[in-house]
């Protein structure tokens, strides 16, 4: 769920960035995005997308023509390619710490979202610094196994 709005940067939604994050990877792969190609991206009917990029549409996110499918704003890809770099940074975090690959898509999915930019920044910085200490790397993969002592 979105926080309080502030006045400054347009706060997004879960499931506008999920929108934006969609249909930028529709684009890229297949030069254009239409209606129908996103309800099959997210497995959700035709009627509930065209609403939502109404939506998008109003809020300066996306331009939507009937006939013609859908690009993204300049703000509308910031906040996809926004999106797009922390899916890729989570991932590749996740799987520094060896987390099994269906935990990882579940939880990047949902982190994506809901992290602050700080919390993103240090993720960013420990993720650097275990792929210079695999000696550090494995001791923490180690620890996380490790049965707890409570
Ligand atoms: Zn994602």
């Amino acid at each position: 769920m979105a926080k309080n709005a502030s006045a400054t940067s347009p706060r997004t939604t879960a499931a506008a960035e999920d929108y934006l994050e969609r249909i930028r990877e529709v684009i890229q792969r297949k030069g254009y995005a239409r209606v129908q190609d996103i309800a099959g991206e997210l497995k959700i009917s035709q009627a509930s997308v065209t609403s939502m990029i109404q939506r998008l549409d109003t809020e300066g996110l996306v331009k939507y023509e009937k006939y013609r499918g859908m690009v993204l704003t300049g703000a509308g890809e910031k906040v996809a390619q926004r999106i797009a770099h922390r899916h890729e940074l989570l991932t590749d975090f996740l799987r520094l710490l060896e987390i099994p690959e269906d935990d990882i898509s579940t939880d990047v999915e949902g982190m994506e979202h809901h992290i602050s930019a700080e919390t993103f920044r240090a993720i960013e910085a420990l993720s650097r610094y275990l792929h210079e200490h695999p000696e550090a790397r494995s001791a923490v993969i180690t620890a996380a196994r490790a049965p707890k002592l409570s």
